[in-house]
């Protein structure tokens, strides 16, 4: 079975302790990729790093909507020019957040720098990872409508592959309107552990009418734990846990949605066979 994990954060401090043994787990469970998002300029450099050490990381560098205290010019430009990096393959993790951030001003910076990280991305022709979180955690709300916005008007001023796949929506957790709304706009989907939860039914509805060649599956190690393993620290070898329950949900073996997904993936972020 090949497996990708396309979103864990592998430069966390948890994993300070063992992560060499994490990666090694991941290989082991079948993981051929895993893709290390970054959060800030420092963590970006991090992430780059660990793909430099490790053949089956990959990195995405940029600015996370609840990590932009430090965000300015030269802290931009530092990033951009990890961009460069032949193992950065997106621009990542961006978007918007009003769960964390409910002051109007933040979240119109948020909006600003958002602008800002996809018209750089469009300048390197690489695809995005996108994060969105309503307040309260709504399924659908004025992030959802103001991202599905912008991400629209970008979206319309692209060509080329990059206007086909122009990047994914990670950790998924809006209505089918708005999942369609992204599929419209060329975006893939990403799920992680929260589609394991008992309580997921209504999102498992959602879920199984996505078309599967456009779901990728993501960890977000060490947060959202799947079950069986939700007390533990989340990592990449329990990527399992998802595409067995996607598998259930479709109609499809484990084997299947592994590579399809590892398929999307490769699609997506252009990293070979
Ligand atoms: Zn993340």
């Amino acid at each position: 079975m090949q497996l990708t994990d396309t979103h864990c954060h592998l430069d966390y401090n948890k994993f300070d302790a063992d992560r060499e043994e994490v990666i090694q787990r991941a290989n082991d469970a079948g993981l051929i990729r895993l893709l290390v998002p970054g959060l800030q300029h420092k963590s970006s450099k991090e992430a780059v790093t660990l793909a430099e050490k490790y053949p089956s990381v990959y990195a995405a560098v940029g600015f996370h909507p609840t990590d932009l205290e430090e965000f300015h010019q030269k802290n931009f430009d530092e990033v951009k020019a990890l961009a460069n990096h032949p193992k950065v393959v997106a621009i990542g993790e961006i978007g918007i957040d009003y769960y964390w951030v409910k002051e109007k001003e933040k979240q119109e910076f948020q909006r600003e720098v958002l602008k800002q990280q996809l018209a750089f991305a469009k300048e390197v022709n690489k695809p995005v990872v996108i994060h969105m979180r309503e307040e309260n955690d709504a399924w659908f709300g004025e992030a959802s409508v103001d991202l599905l916005n912008i991400l629209e008007e970008w979206q319309k001023s692209l060509s080329g592959s990059l206007a086909e796949k122009p990047g994914v929506l990670h950790s998924f957790n809006g209505t089918l309107e708005t999942a369609q709304k992204g599929l419209d706009l060329n975006f893939y989907i990403g799920i992680t552990g929260p589609v394991t939860y008992k309580n997921a039914d209504k999102k498992r509805e959602i879920i199984a009418q996505l078309p599967l060649e456009k779901l990728l599956i993501e960890t977000d190690s060490p947060f959202l734990s799947p079950v069986p393993v939700r007390e533990k620290r989340n990592e990449p070898s329990y990527i399992l846990h998802i595409a067995d329950r996607i598998a259930e949900i479709h109609s499809k073996s484990p084997a299947e949605i592994a590579a399809i997904t590892t398929q999307n993936a490769a699609r997506l972020f252009a990293w070979g066979d």
